[in-house]
């Protein structure tokens, strides 16, 4: 648990807004005007994260912010949790602030990444949709080269106490992840010389699929770097302490999550402290303005877990080979389990698309034609993992592929397909209320896209490198470890798929 006690509980606070942001019934509205018969799910958690935690009036100033910077520091757009953005729409920062640890994925992108400003999703950064606000146009960062292996490992051992897991491969997208790239120039990003690395600030931890960027042909010490950059991703900033990874000099020393209140540093960036709502849960008496990199770190992920179980699917409905009738109304839907508080879960329609549709999809992380908007923390069984209606269907034979990961990479996947027959009767009959229900979804937290703000605090490289890259010694030619990500994709291809007989 973190930070419950000083606010209101989000069940609450969705209590005091309901009736607009969370409606009873989901609206849906059809897929294509060809074939009224298949329902898109208009519910909540297809709306963004702001709009869940805020209900619809806010949301709706929300979304008419367009993405942009203001005061050069800070980038208002709606998915930004920052305290200066939230007392511009005149709310507090209280449902960002309160929902359990939750496992993150990071992915250490070694081998050359090209980045785009703009996503085209809504979002201000994408790690899947390689897009963030740190380049103004198209840039390719090359590969890192040599080191790529030992910083790696250093990065990794920065992470130890922490809920995170690491990978060198790229995970599916639908897998909210934190992007970090290593590779180029500052001046690709075009930031001066001196500059190791940049991020934006995204206080609480609440965008689990942000973008930082660090520069190995302009200092050394990557794993340094990107400790801090991934940090400034989940909400911290930098502090006075120079063996906090939070400081804001590259100097190579021996550092660490420190776990101690800090005073913020104002010695870079704009000398504006953007999450100070949130430091000020770890360290009272500083009023925002002292930092726990340490036990923000641990709100944010909890403690380092190992996790080799797999994802449950627990049932669909309908089931598999069930058969449906046309006069029926019915929600394709699962029930799911994990041991964590963080799945990535996929439908895809396969077989029996409406005419005109190449393709439908609804997935977590922004990145399908619905979304499953759960925020960063949530119990996958609570969920109503709801993806398509039905009414009065046609004849036919339709199947769906449902894929789910966990952050461990752990997944599994299951192929459902169904027979529509003209008085097809259905012995799982069921009309509407499909088994996977209606649970109060939304419950902690929504996410896909929280907070993107500002400013990029340069972390200048200035004075450290005292020329031994940072991070000492052991440079092993041992290739990064990115099993878990691998094993999770080979589980996941080629098996447990049920076949209608
Ligand atoms: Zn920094």
């Amino acid at each position: 648990m973190r930070h419950t006690s000083l606010f209101v509980s989000i069940a609450s606070l969705l209590a005091l807004t309901s009736g607009n942001a969370v409606a009873a019934e989901p609206a849906s509205h059809p897929i294509t005007p060809s074939a009224p018969w298949a329902l898109e799910l208009d519910d909540a958690l297809s709306k963004p994260l702001v709009e869940q935690w805020y209900g619809t009036e806010v949301a709706q100033q929300w979304r008419e912010i367009e993405p942009h910077w203001k005061d050069d520091t800070q980038l208002m757009t709606r998915d930004s949790f920052d305290e200066p953005m939230l007392a511009a729409l005149g709310v507090g920062p209280v449902p960002a602030m309160n929902y359990e640890a939750s496992p993150g994925v990071v992915f250490v992108a070694m081998d050359g990444v090209t980045l785009r400003p703009t996503c085209g999703n809504g979002d201000s950064a994408h790690s899947a949709l390689n897009c963030t606000p740190l380049v103004s146009s198209e840039v390719t960062f090359p590969p890192f080269g040599a080191q790529a292996a030992s910083e790696y490992q250093q990065l990794q051992a920065y992470y130890e106490p922490f809920n995170i897991v690491m990978t060198s491969g790229r995970p599916p997208d639908f897998v909210p992840y934190t992007m970090t790239v290593i590779g180029g120039s500052a001046a690709q990003a075009g930031l001066g010389g001196g500059v190791c690395g940049v991020a934006n600030v995204a206080c609480d931890g609440l965008k689990r699929n942000h973008v930082s960027l660090n520069f190995p042909q302009s200092c050394p010490g990557m794993a340094e770097t990107a400790g801090q950059e991934t940090a400034h991703n989940w909400g911290l900033e930098h502090t006075e302490n120079q063996n906090d990874i939070l400081y804001p000099f590259n100097n190579g020393g021996s550092k660490r999550f420190v776990d101690e209140c800090m005073a913020i540093s104002d010695a870079t960036g704009n000398g504006i402290t953007q999450c100070g709502y949130v430091h000020e849960v770890y360290c009272p008496a500083g009023m925002g303005e002292e930092q726990n990199s340490y036990q923000e770190m641990l709100g944010v992920f909890g403690p380092a877990e190992e996790d080799v179980t797999d994802p449950i699917i627990v049932s669909t409905f309908p089931e598999d080979g069930a058969v449906m009738d046309t006069n029926e109304t019915f929600t394709v839907t699962a029930n799911i389990e994990d041991d964590s508080r963080m799945v990535a879960v996929k439908w895809t329609w396969v077989d029996g698309l409406p005419d005109g549709t190449d393709s439908y999809t609804r997935c977590t992380n922004n990145v399908c034609d619905n979304d499953f908007v759960t925020g960063p923390s949530f119990v996958a069984s609570e969920i109503a993992w709801d993806f398509v209606t039905f009414d009065n269907a046609p004849e036919g034979t339709y199947s769906f592929l449902l894929e789910v990961f966990d952050a461990y990479g752990n997944g599994t996947s299951q192929m459902v397909t169904i027979q529509v027959a003209e008085g097809g009767g259905s012995a799982e009959g069921g009309n509407d209320e499909s088994g996977g229900g209606d649970t109060g979804a939304t419950g902690d937290g929504p996410g896909g896209t929280a907070g993107e703000e500002g400013g990029t605090a340069g972390d200048a490289g200035a004075d450290g490198a005292d020329g031994d890259g940072g991070s000492g010694g052991c440079r092993t030619a041992t290739p990064p470890a990115s099993a878990a990500w691998m094993l999770g994709l080979l589980a996941l291809i080629g098996i447990r798929r049920r076949r209608a007989a």
